[in-house]
């Protein structure tokens, strides 16, 4: 058992990893077990790091139950480098892709891709200062578009979709970076999903890239004109070893992929994320004090952000906040005020006491 000290961390990411594994790989870090040597050590061509890029994919498909015809690809460069590939890959000379624009991740989205081709920005909130999600009637798809880009869940406003938009026979692609694996996917409904792991997988430096078939044959189409390292049927081809990817980060998602099948995985993962933002919510919504600042029904379970009666009592409650051991609330720049980040591997006991922590701080100063 680990016997130093730990905040609660509400960090939006990189965030807080499962402690059991953090001490796993601690126990393992000088000589992963029958190998004589660390992680950070060997070569990305050995058996042994095969095998576990084998096994973090098997246990990826596992847990999210993905279909035979789709590829999971590991890369890095982040979501960001994201945003820039799936237009690369996707979408063609005469084609239009369309974008619901949910929030600054979005926004960025929609910039890189204007630098490939021809974007429609199909839905917006930011008129609205992306305090919601649109609904249906209100997104007009481009009838043969290349693909519909979304973002799943909007880190900085603290917005997450509930139900995916119906996108026909385009493809659906979703920035899933901040609310990976917190709750079962239909991945039958999307052609491609991204997220960097840092989040919910893992360590930063390895993006998850899971692409459909006919998504990748695409990609290989261009083989002579993208760069090789840009091109999804690359990484398909050479089971994400055309070059050396980054092997402790895999390791350390392949640990926290097992961490949450022996949780139960997906509908085990979501009925806790549920409770423990419902705990919050329901903090936030108990008086006039403080104020969420998303739409109820757009409301996120992973990112959950609220603002003060003034900017002096905010600045007294990140004093405060940091001073008793939770770390992180300070909301994105973009929005102010305060955003807890309780990701799959928060503990429900660092939700409690902030909780409790809110309802003392109301009481001294509300
Ligand atoms: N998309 C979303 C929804 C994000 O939250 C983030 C990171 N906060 C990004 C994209 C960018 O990710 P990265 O830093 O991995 O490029």
């Amino acid at each position: 058992m680990t016997t130093v000290h730990r905040v609660f961390n509400f960090a939006a990411g990189p965030a807080v990893m499962p402690l059991p594994v953090l001490e796993q790989i601690q126990r393992d870090l000088l000589a992963l077990p029958g190998v004589g040597m660390s992680i950070l050590e060997i070569s990305h061509r050995s058996k042994t790091f095969e095998s576990i890029l084998e096994q973090t994919e098997a246990d990826i498909r596992t847990l999210a139950d993905i279909p035979s015809n789709y590829h999971v690809l590991f890369l890095q460069g982040g979501a960001s480098l994201q945003f820039s590939m799936v237009p690369m890959n996707l979408l063609e000379e005469g084609q239009a892709a369309d974008y619901i624009d949910t929030g600054s991740w979005a926004d960025k989205a929609i910039k890189e891709a204007r630098k490939v081709g021809q974007v429609n920005v199909v839905a917006s909130t930011k008129s609205e200062s992306y305090n919601r999600i649109p609904a249906a009637p209100e997104i007009s798809l481009t009838p043969g578009a290349a693909y519909v880009h979304m973002t799943s869940n909007n880190t900085i406003e603290g917005t997450q979709w509930k139900t995916l938009p119906a996108t026909g026979d385009v493809p659906l692609v979703s920035d899933t970076s901040s609310d990976m694996f917190s709750r079962p996917i239909d991945m039958a409904k999307h052609a491609l999903i991204y997220a960097g792991a840092q989040k919910n997988m893992g360590p930063a430096g390895l993006t998850v890239v899971i692409v459909r078939d006919d998504l990748v044959a695409k990609a290989k189409a261009r083989a002579f004109t993208l760069p090789t390292m840009l091109n999804y049927a690359v990484y398909a081809e050479n089971d994400s070893l055309y070059n050396t990817p980054p092997v402790f980060a895999v390791y350390a998602t392949g640990l926290v992929m097992k961490w949450l099948l022996a949780l139960g995985g997906l509908p085990a993962i979501a009925v806790s994320n549920e409770r423990k933002a419902a705990k919050l919510y329901a903090e936030i919504d108990r008086t006039g004090f403080y104020r969420g600042t998303a739409a109820k029904f757009s409301r996120s379970l992973m990112n959950v952000t609220f603002r003060l009666p003034s900017d002096e009592l905010e600045t007294m409650f990140l004093r405060e906040s940091t001073a008793a051991g939770l770390d992180g609330l300070k909301g994105h720049r973009a929005v102010g005020g305060m955003r807890a980040s309780i990701y799959n591997a928060f503990p429900e006991a660092g939700v409690d006491a902030l909780v409790d922590f809110m309802r003392d701080f109301e009481r001294k100063r509300g």
